[in-house]
Order: C-alpha cells, then structure tokens, then sequence
C-alpha cells in the first residue's frame, strides 16, 4: 500500500473492533492505531493499550474511564462520556475511521468524522437507517468516504467496481436465515435467550446476533444497501442462502449476475475497506471450492420473520418511520436479552412503537434524535411480564 494510515475504532472491544485489530496486527507496517474507544469493557482496553499505543481512547461510562486513567498513568490520554466520543472523531489525528461501535450511538461521531473529510469504514448499520438521507448527502458535501464493512454491502460494493448504475437489475443480499430458518412460526414463542445467540455461520456481538434470528439484521441492511447504492426498495431483493458463502450479488439488465464469495471471515471486508481500492495478500481464510458441496438458496418467510416485512414498510414510507423502527428493535432486543419478554414480542415492540410515535417527513438532525428518544422512553414500558 502506498503508506501507513491512521486508524481511529470506535467500539474496539467488540467482535468488530478486535476483527479489526487482528487486521492490524498482520500488516503493521500498513495501519497505525491512533484511537480507540469502549463502552465500559476497560480490561480488554488496557491490554489493546498496550499493544497498539493509542494516543486517545475513550471509555463511556465515567467512573471506569477515570479508574482507567488511574491505571495506565500516561501511556494514553483517556476521555470519556459520549462528548469524550464525539471529541476523538473531532480532533484526533486519523485517516479512517472504523465504526464498530453498535446502535443509534454510532451516528454523532459518524458525523464528525465525515466534516473532517475522513474515509469512513461503516460497520454500524443503525447509522444510515436512522439518518441514510442525511449521512448520503454530507458525504457529498463534503467529499468524504464512506465504504461498507458489512459482508453483504462489500460483496456488492466489490461487484459493482467497473459498472454502470444503469446496469444494475436488482442487487440481492444474502442471509443465512439464523438459528431459525427451519423452525415453525408457532415455535418462534418459546425461542430461548441461548437459542437466539447460537448463530449457525458467525460469531458476532450479542444485539446483532438477536437481529440475525429475529432477521432484522436483514431489513437494518436492506435499508443500508438503500442507501448506500442509491437504489429503490424493488430493485433489492433478499434470498435466504444458509452457508454463507456467496456475501451477495448484483444481477444486471443482460440477466449476467456477479457474486462474490469466501469463507465467512469478518476480516475479509474489514481489510478491504482499509485498503481499498488496493488490495492486500492475506491467508486468513482458503476457499476450497470442491468442499463446499453444495450452495442453496431460498426465498425467505416473511410472515414468519415479521421484522423483515417491517424493515421493507418503513423503507417505502421512508421520514423517521426507520429511526421509530430502529430504536424500538434497539429496546426490544435488550429487553430479550434480559429475558423480559419472550423472543416473538420484539416485532410487537417495534409495531406498536410505528403504530404510536408520529412520522415526520425529511427530518433534520434534530427531529431523529428526538424520535429517536421518544421512541424509547414509549417502547421501555411495553410488554414487560
Ligand atoms: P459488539 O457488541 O461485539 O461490540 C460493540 C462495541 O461497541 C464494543 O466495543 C462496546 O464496548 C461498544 N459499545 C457498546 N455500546 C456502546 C455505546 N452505547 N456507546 C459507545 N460504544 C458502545 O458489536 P459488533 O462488533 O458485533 O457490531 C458492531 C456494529 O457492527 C453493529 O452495528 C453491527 O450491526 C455491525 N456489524 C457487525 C458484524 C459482526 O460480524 N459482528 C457484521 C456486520 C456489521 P464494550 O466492550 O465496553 O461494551
Ligand atoms: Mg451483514
């Protein structure tokens, strides 16, 4: 690659952010740490300190981030509170800024790293469906990057290098189908918290692992593809693929369609969108074609997987409809987690959350972060048993 680059992590604890620093540790000599930020987890923190010398990290909650500072004396300048966040993205010295971090919390530092004009490495897909018209439109603006990090967006991203955007058919993203793809609409009642998190192909962090069962996963990234490709709800398509092999594909209007495919790997996208356009030799994953026996795919069951279908209905009615749907699957899934309410309640949550927080059409900045905490102070109180 043509030189080092600084690398900024938002959420370097997670499945994400340490996916990412494995990347790093292989080519050090290609990627620079400069900023990590954590939620709490300020062990793992410490040890990432150590390794990889960041000038700034950041630690949410307050009390951990001073017991942290306590600790590691001056080997790094810890900041925290979600000011300590958007102040990283504001003044740190980065080239791209990998957001790893999980919810609505990624969208202010997202932000602040597209004012800046940085590449934006996008893992947190609750940033372009809560504001995709808003984060589109700075990235023109101000000519910033932004280039996806979610397996699907980067198999289809990679498809579409040397197309037209009049070619392109319909884009079709891939889903494994979850730990339930085979089981009855009735049993989905008595799903347990262990069932749910037990994904067949990734290892992932414990709220995406819940929208890949309940397949809400699927709608957040069918509205991120939206976004991204700048393309309407009919010209993409979802079809249930359980090996995950193929990461998604891109049909064109001579009926010719381009997959591109690997091993499930996390660090296979990650790279790519901190080398791209070059490339980087790896051997993280070997591909063997011969022993892959068989690839299949289905349509999937929307009645089954409600929250699909919702992902598709807020999609067209577009507004905060997105940002409604998005913070009340935010809840609903940390209320599961938490075994308050059982598995088929969460797109109850998010319906009743549609059904009575009011729509507002081209919000601004403003009005999606207040939808986005209406949202949640209505949807905390449902269906807790
Ligand atoms: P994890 O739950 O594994 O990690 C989340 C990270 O963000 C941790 O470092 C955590 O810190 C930090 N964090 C959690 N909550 C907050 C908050 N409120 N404010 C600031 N930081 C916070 O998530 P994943 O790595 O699985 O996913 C991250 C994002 O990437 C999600 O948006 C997900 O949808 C997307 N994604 C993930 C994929 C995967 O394979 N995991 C694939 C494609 C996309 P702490 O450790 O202290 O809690
Ligand atoms: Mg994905």
């Amino acid at each position: 690659m043509s030189s080092q680059k600084n690398i900024l992590i938002l959420g370097s604890t997670g499945s994400i952010g340490v996916n990412t620093l494995n990347v790093i540790r292989t080519f050090p000599d290609n990627f620079n740490v400069t900023g990590l930020t954590v939620n709490s987890n300020i062990d793992d923190l410490e040890k990432q300190i150590d390794e990889f010398h960041p000038e700034y990290v950041v630690v949410i909650d307050k009390n951990k981030a001073s017991k942290l500072q306590k600790r590691i004396k001056d080997k790094c300048k810890v900041l925290s509170g979600s000011e300590g966040l958007i102040d990283i993205a504001k003044n740190s010295d980065y080239d791209i800024m990998v957001t790893a971090l999980v919810g609505f919390a990624g969208l202010s530092p997202t932000i602040e790293g597209i004012k800046r004009k940085k590449r934006i490495a996008l893992a947190n897909k609750e940033t372009l469906v809560v504001a995709g018209e808003l984060i589109t439109e700075m990235i023109y603006e101000y000519g910033a990057e932004l280039i996806p990090v979610d397996s699907e967006h980067s198999a289809i991203f990679q498809c579409l290098i040397g197309e037209e955007k009049e070619y392109i058919e319909k884009l079709i993203l891939t889903a494994s189908g979850g730990p339930f793809r085979n089981w009855g609409k009735h049993d989905l009642e008595s799903v347990t918290v262990d069932q749910a998190l037990a994904h067949p192909n990734w290892k992932m962090g414990n709220k995406i692992t819940i929208d890949s069962a309940t397949m809400m996963n699927k709608g957040l990234e069918v509205i991120e593809a939206h976004w991204l490709f700048g393309l309407s709800k009919d010209k993409i398509e979802v079809v249930v693929h359980p090996q995950s092999i193929i990461h998604s594909m891109v049909e064109f209007i001579d009926g010719s369609i381009k997959a591109q495919m690997s091993l499930p790997d996390m660090k296979l996208p990650i790279q790519y969108a901190l080398t791209f356009p070059e490339r980087l030799g790896c051997s993280y994953v070997e591909t063997r074609l011969p022993k892959l026996k068989e690839l299949t795919f289905f349509e999937p069951d929307y009645e089954k997987f409600e929250c699909l279908a919702l992902a598709y209905k807020v999609m067209e009615t577009g507004g905060t409809t997105p940002c409604i749907m998005n913070a009340a699957n935010e809840i609903a899934v940390e209320k599961f987690l938490k075994g308050k309410i059982s598995f088929t309640d969460i797109p109850q949550i998010i319906k009743s959350s549609l059904d009575k927080i009011e729509n507002h059409r081209s919000p601004n900045l403003e009005t999606i972060f207040e939808c986005d905490r209406q949202t949640r102070e209505f949807a905390k109180n449902l269906f807790d048993n």
